[in-house]
Order: C-alpha cells, then sequence, then structure tokens
C-alpha cells in the first residue's frame, strides 16, 4: 500500500484563498458555504438539522458551527433494529463491490475537500495544516481497507460479525471516524457509528458522503449523541462487536459490558480499543539538537497535544539538557497559538472548557510541588476560545505523573548518561505503551529502544506522530489498547467471526 500523499490528492484550491472568502482572521468559511461544499443529502435516519444541539467552535465559543438532533437511546435501539435487518443485505454484497463504494466514497472526500476541511478547522479546532492531514488519513483507511477487501476476500470464507458500534473520538472526527466505519464495512458488516458529542457534524458529512458511494442508509447509520448513547449501543445484545477509541476509563467500561455476553456462535464480542498514552521521546548527546527540537515541538505541541500519539515526557541526557532546552523554550516561544482560520497559527485551541479545566489544574499542582514552568504566549484572539499555552515543566520522575494529560503539556526529565534502559523501564512501568522514541546516533541505543520498549509504534530519530496507513500500522497495548493496530494488515481479522460460514471449506 502506498504512503500518505501518494494515495490522496488532496491539494488546497486556488479558490480557497480568494479574497471573498477570507475574513480579516484569514481563512474561515461560512457555515452555509461549509455545508454547500458539502453537498449530498444529509442522513435522515437519526440525526435530523433543525434544533437541537448547538455545535460551537472551541476558538469562538460565540461562533455556533452547525444545529444536531442527538439521537435517544430509544432512537438507538431502532437503529440497532435497522442495522440488524440490512445484514444480510450488506455482507452478501460481492466484497468487490462493498470495496467499490469506499473508493467511491475516498473520490467524493476529495472533491469535498475545502467543506470537510473547514468544518475541521471550525468543529474541531484543527489547523489548516492538520486539516489536510486529516483529510488525507480519511482517504487513505476508505482506500487501505477497501483494497485489503477487493481480492481474495470471498464472502464464504470470511464470516462479518454483524451489526458493529464504532464509537470515536473528536481528536480526529473524520480520520478516526471513518477508519473505524470503513474498516467495519469492509468486512461486511453493518455499522452504528457513534461520533463524539464535541464533534457530530464532520461525522454527519462523512456518512453522507458514504451514503451518496452506495453505501446503504441502513448499512451505516449515524447515532449521535453523549454516552449514554454509546453505552446502548454496547449493551444491545444484537451489537456483535465494538471499535472504540477514547479513554481507558471508558474502554474499561465497554470490555466490562462485553464481557457480560456471547455472540451467537459462542465466541467473546470482539472489542478493538485505542486509548491513552504516556509516551517518552529519549534523547543523548549524539542526538541533532536542531532535528530534536523541530521533532519535540510537532510531537508535544500539533494538534495541542491532543493525540493518543503526542510526546508526554521528554527524558534529555543530563550533559546536554541546558543547551537542548534553551532552544527548545526559544522555539516554543515563536509558536503562533491562537486562531485555527489563520494560516499562520501553529497551535490551535482544545476541545472544550473542561479539558481546559483539567490540563490547567494539572499544571497548577506540578507548579505547586515546585517544578519549573515555562509556558509560551497566547495570541491576543484566544480570549474567545478555550486555549492553553504551550507548557514545558521539568520534573525529577516519571512516576510523579499519574495520569495522561491530553493536552498542549511537555514534561522532561533530566536523565544521566546511559539512562536509556532506565527511562525505558520506568515508561514501561506506567502500564501505558502507545509511541515512544529515541534520538541517538548510537546503534546500541537504537537496538534497546527497539528490543525493550513496550510501545506499539517506536520511532528513531523523528517525531512521535502522524502514523501512516498502511505503511506504521498504529496502536499500543496494556493500557493503551487491545491492538489490533488501526492501518494495519490484522485490524480487519477482529472485524470477522472466527468461525467460517456453516457449509463453508
Ligand atoms: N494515528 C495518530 C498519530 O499517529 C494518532 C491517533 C490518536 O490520537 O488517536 O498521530
Amino acid at each position: 500500500f502506498l504512503a500518505k500523499g501518494t494515495t490522496s490528492r488532496v491539494v488546497l484550491p486556488p479558490d480557497l484563498f480568494a479574497p471573498e472568502r477570507r475574513n480579516s482572521a484569514g481563512l474561515d468559511l461560512a457555515a452555509e458555504d461549509v455545508l454547500a461544499c458539502l453537498g449530498g443529502e444529509p442522513p435522515e435516519d437519526v440525526a435530523p438539522e433543525g434544533d437541537g444541539e448547538a455545535i460551537r467552535n472551541p476558538a469562538d465559543r460565540g461562533d455556533v458551527v452547525g444545529r444536531i438532533v442527538f439521537a435517544t437511546c430509544a432512537d438507538a435501539d431502532a437503529a440497532v433494529a435497522r442495522a440488524v435487518a440490512a445484514f444480510p443485505g450488506w455482507s452478501g454484497t460481492p466484497a468487490r463491490e462493498r470495496a467499490a463504494r469506499l473508493f467511491r466514497a475516498a473520490d467524493l472526500l476529495e472533491e469535498r475537500r475545502e467543506g470537510l476541511m473547514a468544518l475541521l478547522v471550525r468543529e474541531a479546532g484543527k489547523s489548516w495544516p492538520n486539516a489536510v492531514s486529516e483529510l488525507r488519513e480519511a482517504v487513505d483507511f476508505l482506500r487501505y481497507y477497501g483494497a485489503a477487501v477487493r481480492d481474495g476476500f470471498d464472502n464464504a470464507t470470511h464470516r462479518p460479525l454483524g451489526p458493529v458500534a464504532c464509537i470515536s473520538p473528536w481528536n480526529f472526527p473524520l480520520a478516526i471516524f471513518l477508519g473505524q466505519v470503513s474498516a467495519a464495512l469492509a468486512a461486511g458488516n453493518t455499522v452504528l457509528a457513534k461520533p463524539a458529542e464535541e464533534t457530530p457534524l464532520v461525522a454527519r458529512a462523512a456518512v453522507a458522503v458514504l451514503h451518496e458511494a452506495g453505501v446503504p442508509k441502513e448499512a451505516v447509520q449515524l447515532v449521535p449523541g453523549a454516552g449514554d448513547v454509546g453505552a446502548r449501543l454496547v449493551a444491545s445484545a444484537a451489537v456483535r462487536g465494538v471499535v472504540f477509541t477514547g479513554s481507558t476509563e471508558v474502554a474499561r467500561a465497554i470490555r466490562r459490558r462485553l464481557a457480560e455476553r456471547l455472540n451467537p456462535d459462542g465466541a467473546p464480542v470482539p472489542l478493538i480499543a485505542e486509548t491513552g498514552g504516556q509516551n517518552a521521546l529519549v534523547v543523548d548527546s549524539s542526538a541533532l539538537a536542531e532535528q530534536v527540537v523541530a521533532d519535540v515541538l510537532s510531537s508535544a505541541f500539533d494538534s495541542a497535544g491532543q493525540r493518543c500519539s503526542a510526546l508526554r515526557i521528554l527524558c534529555v541526557q543530563e550533559e546536554c539538557a541546558d543547551r537542548l532546552l534553551t532552544m527548545l523554550r526559544g522555539a516554543m516561544d515563536e509558536l503562533r497559538t491562537g486562531d485555527p482560520a489563520r494560516l499562520d497559527t501553529d497551535v490551535g485551541p482544545v476541545i472544550s472548557e473542561g479539558a481546559r479545566a483539567g490540563i490547567l489544574s494539572h499544571v497548577a499542582a506540578m507548579r505547586a510541588r515546585g517544578c519549573p514552568v515555562h509556558q509560551a504566549p497566547l495570541a491576543e484572539e484566544t480570549a474567545a476560545g478555550v486555549f492553553v499555552p504551550p507548557t514545558l515543566i521539568e520534573i525529577e520522575s516519571i512516576a510523579a505523573l499519574d495520569r495522561e494529560v491530553f493536552g498542549p503539556v511537555l514534561h522532561v526529565l533530566r536523565t544521566p548518561r546511559a539512562g536509556l534502559r532506565a527511562a525505558i523501564e520506568a515508561v514501561n512501568a506506567t502500564g501505558y505503551a502507545l509511541t515512544f522514541g529515541v534520538h541517538t546516533r548510537i546503534d546500541a541505543a537504537i537496538e534497546d529502544a527497539a528490543a525493550l520498549s513496550a510501545a506499539g509504534n517506536v520511532y528513531v530519530n523523528r517525531n512521535l506522530v502522524g502514523a501512516v496507513v498502511g505503511v506504521q500500522p498504529f496502536g499500543g497495548h496494556g493500557l493503551s489498547g487491545t491492538g489490533p493496530k488501526a492501518g494495519g494488515p490484522l485490524y480487519l481479522r477482529r472485524l470477522l467471526a472466527d468461525a467460517p460460514p456453516p457449509g463453508a471449506a
């Protein structure tokens, strides 16, 4: 499979920069323009437009991006019943045909890129570069899972599970949403798609694209809502598999609930969960400092640190720490944290007031413990939204961190020479195992990192974020998730029943 950027042909259209579409803040398409760009019929099942929840721009809380009616538990039950009824038809559709519809959806996403990216900026607070890469990743997922079933995947030897609930996060409201959904659909399952309550509009647009591409309306239904709706789907006996990305706590609750029943073939209800991380990068004195600074900035502060893969703990060899940290603080101060609609913004908002409060209370607690804290400046316009300045906190031990802080907060630990093994042991001991990195020019250190880190994705002399579908399958272990990795060859297997259908050879 090809890498991101070669499978997708996303480019910014020239008219996106036309004067009439630009306001004083930069590129901020009006809500109507966004919806007009999306085209297609909105899904009519359980997500009517009109009254309902106002979805607000995290960069400007006064900006209502759109409205959506959240599903009730009764709506969710009705959607499950439709998904059950639609299952024979969709699972009986030749895999090659299912793939063709996913490929068509990928093409439509590329055609609608302006509106979708504008929605990613306004609803999820994505910077423009992040919106571009997210659109590419969504396209890559559709093509990757489509290609996986196009050839040699026949319905006589592969048995899909049935209705599958896909419960997705707000941090990749298009890419992870469509990654989960396209995998489940490719395998022949019908899908109940429950987007994060913060970002249902992008999800709604994505489902409209799938319908337009020929996936039957009942084969993929949007079930927007809060946690109660997701819990209802998980509890439904007719739901035969769950794909979840989000917090470790919710993943645990889902696992407990699914353990209460078996699928009709007597097998446990499959769960794919991708959860948090306590991700570290170890830097020794042989590393190239300029490269380290660039990779730390993107790993810790890109997407305002709201990636599961983001760097949380930088371990720097004592001998080079002062120099590196001086460079890093200087580079942090050059970041522009502000309205993501502006092309010169590097770091956008965090997703909500609650998220900001949690992050800032962690920073305050670390300050109260005596940890030195450095915070980069915020741009003027940030008063209208929910922003957290890029923050660097010096810590004395990894054990002092008791939870994942999902925001632009980087912890720095000075480590002794040859401290790599001890650092890896301390990181492994957190129980999280998602991403890990090493910056070094010493071969033995690279070999140690690869051999000893428990992380699902280990990176050498580069940043920790932006795993490419099909090239760097993404996922972790322990508190970080169940595997199999997204965008990898084993993912679809978990979305199929173990036993072949009756009568198959
Ligand atoms: N796949 C993304 C990356 O490699 C992270 C996904 C997530 O945050 O859940 O950066």
